[in-house]
């Protein structure tokens, strides 16, 4: 077995695509697919894991053999990097937003499980930072989320696995890196599908340009109105959503990210902004770890 294929080995590439039968898409008629990325590994986040696949192969390239990074208290990116450095041999170090962020917390143990180094520092040294690509004596700096061009490359993948054709690709949105990716690989093989964006931040009015720097014939669809109150905030409409969609589907549902997509994706069947009859593929991302705290756990505490 090569190197190659080892490595492989490690992860579920390509990852599955399940149709998952909801009450509120069969009403319509509308057919719903589940892009697994979440699938790609136990822990790993689907797309944190394919954002790191351009930053790993630059560092490799470049000889670098430990990686630096960013991320707040509960970030999936830091468990990737952390995860995907163990497997890859590589050292990685984790710097975490806040010089009061308990570094106890199930996501940072995880981390720290992966052979991670976790440091904190103040928010001001962080915010001048950790949006910067960088190398430094032998390190890799990857940007705080895997946002940038090199994140793009590996989310190409997640179109260039598609067997089948849809009307609609939905995708939750953050840095909007995996989107970008997404957009310029359907421009690349000229595929029809439009492609949506279900920001999970409130107010992100850079976002659009953002993700248009990184890729400037980008062609998607940008909502804001599923944030629920803002990053990691959750309503009570969306923590109830997720219970019924979980068990109902068997699928499980994050509520920083795939849980306000699959929402959107509920509300806008339901109004009519995707037609009856049509096909909809919606990418699962991952990001299991956005359970993992107490705050998160009380929005799914028993009544009473
Ligand atoms: C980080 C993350 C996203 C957002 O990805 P971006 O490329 O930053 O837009 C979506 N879903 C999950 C589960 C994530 O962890």
């Amino acid at each position: 077995m090569s190197e190659r294929e080892r490595l492989a080995a490690f992860f579920r590439i390509p990852s599955p695509v399940h149709e998952v039968k909801f009450d509120a898409f069969r009403e319509r008629n509308v057919e719903v697919f589940m892009k697994r990325d979440d699938l790609i590994h136990p822990i790993v986040s689907g797309n944190k894991w394919r954002k790191l696949q351009g930053y790993v192969k630059q560092a490799q390239e470049q000889e670098c053999h430990s990686i630096i990074t960013y991320g707040g208290a509960f970030s999936n990116h830091l468990v990737a990097t952390a995860a995907a450095g163990a497997i890859l041999g590589l050292k990685t170090t984790g710097i975490i937003r806040g010089n009061h962020a308990d570094l106890n917390n199930p996501v940072l143990t995880l981390c720290r499980l992966f052979g991670m180094s976790c440091k904190r520092v103040s928010n001001v040294e962080y915010d001048e930072l950790h949006r910067i690509e960088r190398i430094e004596k032998g390190c890799y700096y990857i940007p705080e989320g895997g946002y940038g061009k090199p994140g793009i490359l590996g989310c190409k993948a997640i179109i260039e696995e598609l067997q089948d054709s849809y009307n609609h690709i939905f995708c939750a949105v953050g840095t909007g890196t995996t989107l970008a990716g997404m957009s310029e690989a359907l421009l690349e093989k000229g595929r029809e599908e439009q492609l949506h964006g279900i920001s999970v931040l409130k107010g992100a009015t850079s976002l659009e340009s953002e993700i248009k720097s990184l890729t400037p014939q980008a062609n998607f669809s940008l909502y804001h109105e599923f944030h629920h109150g803002g990053y990691a905030q959750v309503s009570d409409e969306l923590s109830k959503f997720i219970k019924d969609f979980t068990g109902s589907t068997g699928v499980l549902l994050d509520p920083v990210y795939t849980g306000k997509m699959m929402y959107a994706v509920k509300t806008l069947v339901e109004q009519g902004v995707i037609k009856d009859n049509s096909r909809v593929l919606c990418l699962h991302t991952g990001g299991l770890t956005g359970l993992m705290n107490d705050r998160m756990l009380r929005y799914f505490a028993v009544e009473g």
